[in-house]
């Protein structure tokens, strides 16, 4: 019995003496020794004044940047813990150094010189997970340095960055007030939403104005005007999904998703396309639903959300970034458009949207439906994960979940009884839901789409301050029709200095804190590729999606096609050198007397496709993840039905992302949005 006892409390002390509470001290030395070599103390330029003098010189270590890895890795399930450990014990291999560096000594004893080599060596290896080892940590460290803020709540690297620190928010009373929950406890209403976002938001305020007695459960915290921090470090915790940290289970597509009050509506970058009428019609004809999406009622629905989202492109002035997109391709003879944003006020004052809208411009489901819902009486519960969905004879009679108090940092059951429950937890938490739920459907999870993205760079001798005014204001459609309804948008990604130092390639430490200095030259042409193939979101032990997703060879064509076009464009604009994010150094610099010629980018395109764009080889990212529970007539083949209600399970019906039949091939939000809305119209006449 004793024996028994005294085991857990062996490994109580064993784990109060890690750090972070996961990692040994040996690994966690290792680990500082990881981050010391990519960001180790350098020599600055000669010359350099006093602030690139102290950029230079400050290291890993200077910022915690270990630290501060091994606890944002705490938060991580046992299964990415067990990953790192058995990363980390590589290190320690003497065959490994002695193929890698050339030397047997354990990582920990070998050069700066000869430690660069061994991680070039794991980022640019045959094994997939070596590179996706390396990544995992090479992300996190560029991302902290270059967000982490000091005692003064700036990053010391900024100043050389020209990247201003946010002020604190502005004193402002709180438009909504969430429902406090401090014990258990049970609520009625005619309709509980799950999840607020594009989806869930639509389907509450058009309930609620409708009469409706409405309940919204939204996992997230509020975040409003008054608390948007605009800190990177402290915004992605705080606002995004998984805290900040989603990917694919492989790494190969870094992903985002909103979780806060108003979902990804708050943290978007406001672009507001209609779902184009080619990909309607393919919808109608894959799903089976004839006219379900290309009938008038669904473009009047676009229209009422359009109306109440304030969509215009009067607030579509571009900043230098979008400029330089639309000024490439129409150099080029390319299709370039203005982009509609549901913006209103928006006066190119900031650029940090993507954290929340301080000014109230972004007309989020927040400032918008879910106001609606909330002056008509809805209650809004946040920090509340619902759980499961309640299911009694074939209906759905309300929702069991989880309500966290932030004043005790106590949890309490929250039960919703009503007629009809809303599952709007988005296209890699719904089908999670549904399954906790008992809803038996083999599609659940399954046909998971995104919308894979690469990055051209284009570095300017001008100052573009990616980061700066009005986040996507200019695309072009010119191929989006590669192959049939398949090919890619053209548009920009707005770039803080953490995603810049995230996404920005390491071939070095010295090339990389040189590039680092310079972003503020730097400008993306985003590839947004539809994808055709799919992948797959299921649940860990832990309840969090694992989603299983790698880019087909079909999809990569046309991302290598897009970044082939991304070359031509930035130089066409005006670039002085074009870089494309892989492994290995994949630049092309405008000639001495200022011209490329085509034989240049023609071989350039070649080494693109040569470098490859399997995972963790180029730097790839979705924040549109659609069609894990899809619409369609059968159920052997879909979901739900073209009333966006789960096959068999009457009064439980689906309101996001996930009932897309394939990917919407443009950033999704409306079309979420739109179909949300019909659905409601349905909703109302049976609730
Ligand atoms: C950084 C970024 C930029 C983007 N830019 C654009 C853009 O410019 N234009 C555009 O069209 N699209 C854009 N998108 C995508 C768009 O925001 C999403 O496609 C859209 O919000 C999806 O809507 P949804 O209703 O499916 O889910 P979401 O809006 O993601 O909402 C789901 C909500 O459900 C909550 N939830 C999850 N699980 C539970 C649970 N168990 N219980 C309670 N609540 C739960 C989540 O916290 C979240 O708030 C962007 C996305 C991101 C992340």
């Amino acid at each position: 019995m004793s024996t028994v006892l005294s085991v857990p409390q062996e490994n109580k002390v064993a784990r109060e003496h890690r750090v972070a509470g996961w990692l040994t001290s040996e690994e966690f030395a290792l680990l500082e020794m990881i981050c010391d070599t990519f960001l180790p103390t350098l020599e600055p330029p000669d010359g350099s004044d006093e602030e690139i003098v102290a950029y230079y010189r400050r290291n890993a270590a200077d910022l915690h940047i270990a630290q501060l890895i091994a606890e944002k890795l705490a938060e991580e399930g046992p299964e990415v813990q067990a990953d790192l450990h058995r990363f980390l014990s590589l290190f320690t291999a003497a065959p490994i150094s002695l193929l890698f560096a050339g030397s047997a000594k354990p990582f920990v004893e070998l050069t700066q010189e000869q430690r660069e080599r061994y991680l070039l060596a794991l980022a640019n290896s045959p094994i997939g997970v070596f590179r996706q080892g390396y990544q995992g940590l090479k992300r996190l460290a560029g991302l902290f340095y270059f967000s982490a803020l000091n005692e003064q709540g700036v990053n010391p690297n900024w100043s050389v960055q020209e990247y201003t620190a946010p002020e604190p928010p502005p004193a402002v009373a709180r438009p909504i007030t969430p429902l406090e929950i401090t014990e258990e406890t049970t609520l009625e209403a005619d309709v509980v939403v799950i999840g607020s976002g594009a989806g869930g938001g639509v389907v509450a305020g058009e309930l609620a104005t409708a009469g409706k007695r409405v309940v919204v459960l939204e996992k997230g915290g509020y975040n409003y005007e008054g608390n948007f921090s605009h800190h990177e470090m402290q915004a992605m915790p705080e606002m995004f999904l998984k805290r900040g940290a989603l990917a694919t289970t492989d790494l190969g597509v870094i992903m985002m998703a909103g979780s806060t009050l108003g979902g990804g509506t708050v943290v978007n970058w406001m672009t507001s396309f209609r779902t184009p009428n080619d990909v309607l019609e393919e919808w109608d004809e894959q799903s089976g639903l004839r006219g379900c999406f290309t009938s008038s009622q669904l473009q009047e629905s676009f229209a009422a959300v359009e109306q109440r989202i304030s969509v215009n492109t009067k607030h579509s002035q571009h900043n230098r970034q979008n400029q330089l997109l639309f000024d490439g391709v129409s150099a080029l003879g390319y299709h370039g458009g203005v982009i509609p944003r549901n913006a209103i006020g928006c006066e190119q004052r900031c650029g940090t949207c993507t954290f929340g809208c301080r000014h109230g411009c972004s007309q989020s489901t927040m400032k918008t439906y879910l106001q609606d819902a909330y002056e008509h009486g809805a209650r809004i519960v946040v920090r509340c994960s619902a759980e499961k969905v309640l299911i009694e004879g074939g209906r759905a009679v309300g929702v069991e979940a989880c309500a966290y108090d932030t004043q005790t940092g106590k949890t309490h059951r929250v039960t919703v009884r009503a007629n009809v429950v809303v599952v709007a937890a988005g296209a890699l938490q719904t089908p999670l839901l549904l399954q906790r739920s008992g809803v038996e459907n083999a599609h659940i999870g399954r046909h998971l789409h995104m919308h894979p993205t690469a990055i051209s760079v284009g570095d300017y001798a001008e100052k573009v301050y990616a980061w700066r005014g009005v986040l996507q204001s200019a695309y072009s459609d010119q191929f989006r029709h590669l192959d049939g309804n398949y090919g890619y948008k053209l548009e920009v990604a707005p770039t803080h200095p953490g995603l810049f130092g995230l996404a920005t390639p390491w071939y070095g430490a010295q090339t990389y804190r040189e590039e680092m200095a310079n972003v503020a030259h730097l400008a993306s042409v985003l590839v947004l590729t539809r994808d055709k193939d799919e992948g797959r979101v299921t649940m860990n032990r832990a309840g969090e999606p694992v989603i299983q997703y790698v880019v087909s060879a079909y999809d990569r064509k046309h991302v290598l096609h897009g970044l082939h076009q991304g070359t031509r464009i930035h130089f066409a604009a005006g670039a002085r050198r074009v870089i494309s994010l892989q492994n290995r150094p994949t630049e092309l610099k405008r000639g001495a007397n200022e011209t490329v010629a085509e034989v240049q980018i023609r071989a350039f395109d070649r080494l693109i496709a040569q470098r490859g764009l399997g995972p963790n080889r180029i730097v790839m990212f979705s924040a549109h993840q659609m069609g894990t529970c899809r619409m369609g007539k059968n159920p052997q083949t879909s979901v739900v039905n073209e009333y966006q209600q789960v096959h068999d399970v009457r009064g439980l019906f689906v309101c996001d992302s996930s009932v897309f039949p394939t990917a919407c091939g443009v950033n999704p939000m409306l079309s979420v949005m739109g179909l949300a809305h019909r659905a409601s119209q349905y909703i109302k006449s049976v609730v």
